[in-house]
């Protein structure tokens, strides 16, 4: 069972290790001691004292204090002297808003502790975890944590749960803190503790006036730079701008911030190059880059020091980070004293109307601005470059972010709560405005996964077990109706697979037969790098698909469902894999209007065909994974199906009664008309059949 996230101990670090893995000694002793200089320590037996009055605590302290990796152990070390066990029965969880942040923090504290990563300290995130029988401190995905409950909805494994980077406000997150409050209430000897780097008033309120408590940090001056223009090419200006640090500014590492990970890249390049060009004038480099998908022996990196010079005497090292909003506080970087914020984040944006999701650069807010400025001030007196003006600043800029749950699609979450039997929905999400909630509710009846009562079905229960969209799980959990679970597994798994690695194999995805091939062809090839290669095919994404399809295998024998394949050369092939994608996707179909262009059913969106896709040619009707919406309305992996399949595979009248008027609803009416004379032509003659004269 491959690990994405093994770590390789000889490639982080070749020395420091004895032969069973563990930490020698010297390397272990330095740990120890930086661990002893992080301000949470003095606080320790504070902590310990409110933790032990209090069911509930808030602690609010800035990034680089110690909370991810201290609290936890902390909270261990507490319950083990409650217990007077050395490995209690009872867990400490420890959420992340990121499995890059679970994944590390494990990591750093099992160091910290001297175990290996699975042992006594491990971690839990979407289609992988590391953990054992003897883990008692486990780092896990707020996500995961959700999960987790649908099978012990009490959590009575965990004596704390500790919710960390509350600032972040996620939806897993967002959700879990009702769901606590109720599990609070059911079990009296359950903690929380909530960390987050800000001050959040509002939790506070919301746990009933729970303590709140900070941690002390030496904040050192920031000063803050603004441009005097408006800067359009942040990509040169955050180059540009690196490159003047070095040469100018006293010695201190360097953090900028870019967007997708290809602009980071192409950053760390273009900046290697142009200090290349300054020679012996400038000190040596160490140019590392982080995005959320990086493994985590490369993550590792971030925490190095910077080289030293060159020459004795010679201008000092430097080490620069170009990262993605990661860095901004899931990930705390040591000795930063210049910070170059362009401004801007790439954030996933829902629209529930049409269904549509948006992926869009947008200006960060003014807190979050705030945040990444203090990175700069953490271990010395520091300076933020904003690539922006300061009335931009003020006046352009939201106070805050939204939170996730205000943006995003509530299908899995509510399939969630309602396996978590969560009485009254509305009143526990807490929407400003209950439009998406609604909707969410309707599409899963409409899949069939909540009756006319809104509880749950027997095919929304099933669902309800895979980490998956509610779309997605339906096609899967029907798959063997159309004989073609086995096919419709691989699909899956490269769908998510891409997801997961944020990646995409080739320029464009084409449709889902293609994905289906590429995996099929990988196989064939056993799993070769170089046919990758050769190929122009993303191997991470491929491994990442063979390991969340091993996943969805158990959770499908778990389920008892029925592998079973079709016959590749058969004449069904096709149309059994198109049916079961339509099971899933029924709402997601868009149809070829006499103008040459694609108008979405839902939402009558005009949307483009990309233009590399493999369907050959412009068939009538296509059933689409999801709509990107960059310059244009892109559908991202398609396939083609036939309108009488849509009648017959969405529930009766179902376009009809749900989507505006366009050309495509007139066809299906036409076609839901001419399936009735046939339903009824059927009838009656069974009907003759029946009653034929002897
Ligand atoms: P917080 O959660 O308050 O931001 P952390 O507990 O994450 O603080 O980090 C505390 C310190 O531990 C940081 O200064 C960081 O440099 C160090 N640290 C955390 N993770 C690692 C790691 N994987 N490798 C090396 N150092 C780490
Ligand atoms: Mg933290």
């Amino acid at each position: 069972n491959a690990r994405l996230f093994d770590v390789d101990r000889s490639s982080v670090s070749s020395e420091g290790y004895s032969l069973d893995g563990k930490l020698d000694s010297q390397r272990h002793s330095d740990i120890l001691q930086k661990r002893e200089t992080l301000p949470v320590r003095k606080q320790k037996n504070e902590f310990l004292d409110v933790l032990k009055k209090n069911q509930v605590i808030i602690l609010v302290g800035q990034t680089g204090s110690g909370k991810t990796t201290q609290i936890p152990q902390f909270v261990l070390e507490a319950v083990e002297v409650e217990t007077s066990v050395k490995r209690p029965k009872m867990m400490v969880a420890c959420t992340q808003p990121c499995p890059v942040a679970a994944v590390s923090a494990s990591q750093r504290v099992a160091e910290e502790m001297n175990v290996i990563v699975g042992e006594e300290v491990g971690y839990s995130i979407c289609f992988e975890d590391n953990i054992s029988d003897k883990t008692v401190l486990k780092y896990l995905t707020d996500g995961m944590l959700l999960r987790e409950a649908m099978a012990k909805p009490l959590l009575e494994m965990y004596r704390v749960i500790i919710i960390d980077e509350a600032h972040e406000r996620t939806l897993a997150t967002s959700v879990l803190f009702g769901y606590l409050k109720l599990v609070l209430g059911m079990r009296p000897d359950l903690k929380l503790v909530v960390m987050s780097a800000t001050v959040e008033a509002k939790l506070q309120d919301y746990f009933d006036g729970a303590p709140l408590m900070k941690i002390y940090c030496v904040h050192h001056p920031v000063d803050i730079f603004y441009t005097m223009k408006p800067e359009s090419d942040f990509l040169g200006a955050t180059i540009r701008s690196v490159v003047e640090i070095h040469q100018r500014e006293e010695p201190g590492d360097i953090l900028a911030f870019l967007t997708r990970q290809e602009e980071i890249e192409e950053a760390c390049h273009r900046i290697s190059e142009e200090i290349g060009k300054l020679g012996n004038k400038v000190g040596p480099v160490e140019i590392v880059y982080l995005h959320s998908t990086l493994p985590p022996d490369m993550q590792q990196k971030i925490f190095e020091p910077a080289p030293p010079p060159l020459v004795e005497d010679g201008p000092p090292g430097r080490k620069i980070v170009v990262s993605t909003i990661t860095a901004e506080t899931s990930l705390s970087i040591d000795r930063i004293a210049y910070v170059i914020d362009p401004g801007v984040v790439e954030q996933k944006f829902y629209d529930s109307r049409v269904g549509v999701k948006f992926l869009m650069v947008s200006p960060v807010s003014r807190d979050r601005a705030d945040m990444r400025a203090s990175l700069a001030g953490r271990t010395v007196p520091g300076k933020c470059f904003r690539l922006y003006t300061e009335r931009s600043y003020n006046q352009d800029r939201h106070a805050q972010t939204d939170p996730e749950i205000l943006r995003s699609d509530l299908g899995s979450i509510v399939l969630i709560l309602k396996k978590l039997e969560v009485p009254d929905l509305r009143h526990f999400m807490n929407l400003p405005a209950e439009e998406a909630l609604t909707r969410a509710l309707k599409e899963l009846s409409d899949l069939g996964a909540l009756d006319d009562k809104g509880n749950l079905t027997k095919l929304g229960n099933m669902m309800s077990k895979f980490p998956l969209d509610p779309q997605m799980a339906k096609m899967l959990v029907v798959s063997p109706g159309f004989n073609c679970s086995n096919e419709i597994l691989s699909i899956c798994a490269m769908l998510s697979g891409f997801d997961k690695v944020k990646a995409r194999f080739v320029d464009t995805d084409g449709d889902y037969l293609t994905l289906l091939n590429v995996y099929n062809e990988f196989k064939r090839n056993k799993e070769d790098l170089s046919w990758c290669d050769t190929n122009f095919i993303n191997y991470s994404v491929l491994k990442s698909a063979q390991n969340v399809r091993q996943h969805l295998v158990q959770c499908m024998s778990r389920c008892g469902i029925e592998m079973c394949r079709t016959y590749l050369y058969g004449p069904e092939y096709y149309d059994n894999i198109s049916k079961a994608i339509l099971a899933g996707y029924f709402m997601q179909v868009a149809h070829l209007e006499c103008t040459g262009d694609y108008l979405t059913v839902k939402g009558n969106q005009y949307v483009h065909l990309h233009p590399s896709n493999f369907l050959g040619g412009k068939p009538e009707w296509v059933v689409y994974h999801e709509i990107v919406s960059t310059s244009m309305n892109f559908i991202r992996t398609a396939m083609d199906v036939r309108g009488e399949w849509l009648v017959d595979i969405a529930p009766p009248r179902y376009y009809l009664k749900n989507f505006p008027n366009s050309e495509a609803k007139q066809i299906l009416e036409l076609l839901e008309k001419w399936k009735e004379e046939q339903r009824k032509w059927e009838r009656e003659e069974s009907k003759n059949k029946r009653y034929v004269p002897r």
